[in-house]
């Protein structure tokens, strides 16, 4: 199938499938309430769009991974993503064993296992090899101690992927080990926290005395920090994909034509601005799945369209505030004509933590500084 033909075939087809209820809510979706929809997605063989044919993905080349997310985005579909097709799968494929491989990538197309990422601790963020979850090996078990903090949906994932530290002695980013590790497993407590918008969406994770087999272990002993940093690699590349800034100025765009707000010359030279940005990093990101495509790895470069793209999102969040007026309030909700209501302060809140969280701007900053423009440290 041609690019083009892709594109309809998938229209066609999200038009007749995606539920009416799901397009455009007002705040996106959680596991919990997409479950549904996954399973009619992973009945289509559709789950897992950049993941190899042999795997259960579509083996889909990075233009059509783009177009995918383009129709998706086009229905309204507006939900967490989830972390064992993006995350996870791509770090089994890469690193696990067969049995490993054989034993979770069909649940997390089935979506029997829904993943969350405990990396983050209190005092180990930016600082990530600072991390001080121990694990002690005890016969045929790690033994794992310690806290985890804004594990995104820890509340409703009933499986973890942690990095532990297995050898207090080494330097500190050669004492790291990858784990896998059930939600349900004794000595496991989740308690939730409140972001700005008054939602649950993360959670601190502690573990107590928690017994996980040593065959949960991913690469060998002590090699986590190679494994967190390929998928960090993964990570960045997903959250520097345009789609974050364009979704939000697409729900602009609606709201801009219902209100005639492109009488307004100045109006309309903000919004021309941000969607030129937006197309010039949509190519800088088929450049970059191209590369990944090869086989080839990226290098730090991978840090621009991380930046850009959640500084983009933060300057359209900003602008849907400023042309939202008497709707900009903390409570209130635009009805549209298309039947779909917007939440603007919604999207001002989803647009604040995106600079933070995947490494922070300051993070990228310095990376860009050290290893492309050679500045001293
Ligand atoms: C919405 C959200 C969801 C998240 N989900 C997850 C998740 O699912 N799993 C998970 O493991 N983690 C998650 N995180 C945590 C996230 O990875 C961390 O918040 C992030 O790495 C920053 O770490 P920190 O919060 O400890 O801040 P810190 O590292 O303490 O940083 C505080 C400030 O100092 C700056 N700073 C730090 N170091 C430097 C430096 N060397 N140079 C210049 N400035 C610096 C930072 O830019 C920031 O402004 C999430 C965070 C958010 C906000």
């Amino acid at each position: 199938m041609d690019d083009q033909a892709f594109r309809l075939h998938v229209r066609e087809w999200l038009e007749a499938n995606f539920p009416e209820e799901m397009r455009f809510p007002p705040r996106r979706l959680n596991f919990d309430q997409a479950m549904g929809w996954h399973k009619t997605l992973n009945e289509q063989g559709w789950v897992a769009p950049g993941w190899p044919t042999e795997h259960g993905g579509m083996g889909l080349s990075p233009y059509q991974q783009i177009i995918f997310s383009e129709e998706l985005d086009r229905v309204g579909a507006f939900i967490i993503p989830s972390f064992g097709v993006t995350m996870l799968g791509p770090l089994l494929l890469g690193y696990g064993t067969d049995e490993q491989r054989a034993e979770y990538l069909p649940k997390i197309l089935s979506g029997e296992h829904i993943w969350c990422q405990g990396y983050s601790e209190p005092g180990a963020g930016s600082d990530l090899a600072s991390l001080r979850m121990s694990a002690e090996v005890d016969g045929d078990d790690y033994i794992v101690n310690g806290q985890k903090i804004w594990t995104t949906m820890a509340q409703q994932a009933n499986m973890i992927f942690l990095l532990v530290r297995t050898d207090k002695e080494a330097k500190k980013q050669k004492g790291i080990s990858f784990l896998l590790v059930p939600m349900d497993t004794p000595g496991i407590t989740v308690r939730e926290i409140d972001n700005i918008g008054g939602y649950s969406e993360f959670a601190e994770v502690f573990f107590d005395e928690v017994r996980v087999p040593r065959s949960n272990m991913v690469g060998a002993v002590n090699q986590g920090w190679t494994m967190a940093k390929a998928l960090l690699g993964a990570e960045r590349i997903l959250l520097g994909s345009p789609k974050l800034a364009k979704f939000p100025l697409q729900r602009l765009q609606a709201m801009a034509n219902e209100f005639g707000l492109f009488d307004d010359p100045v109006f309309k030279a903000r919004f021309t601005q941000l969607h030129m940005e937006i197309e010039d990093s949509v190519a800088v990101y088929i450049r970059m799945l191209e590369v990944l495509r090869r086989g080839e790895q990226l290098g730090p470069e991978i840090s621009i369209l991380k930046l850009a793209v959640t500084e983009m999102f933060q300057r359209v969040a900003d602008l849907i505030l400023d042309a939202s007026t008497e709707y900009a309030g903390t409570e209130s909700v635009i009805p549209l004509s298309d039947g779909t209501s917007y939440k603007p302060v919604n999207t001002y809140y989803l647009s604040r933590p995106s600079t933070i969280y995947g490494g922070s701007s300051q993070v990228q900053r310095n990376i860009l500084a050290k290893a492309i423009l050679k500045l001293p440290g």
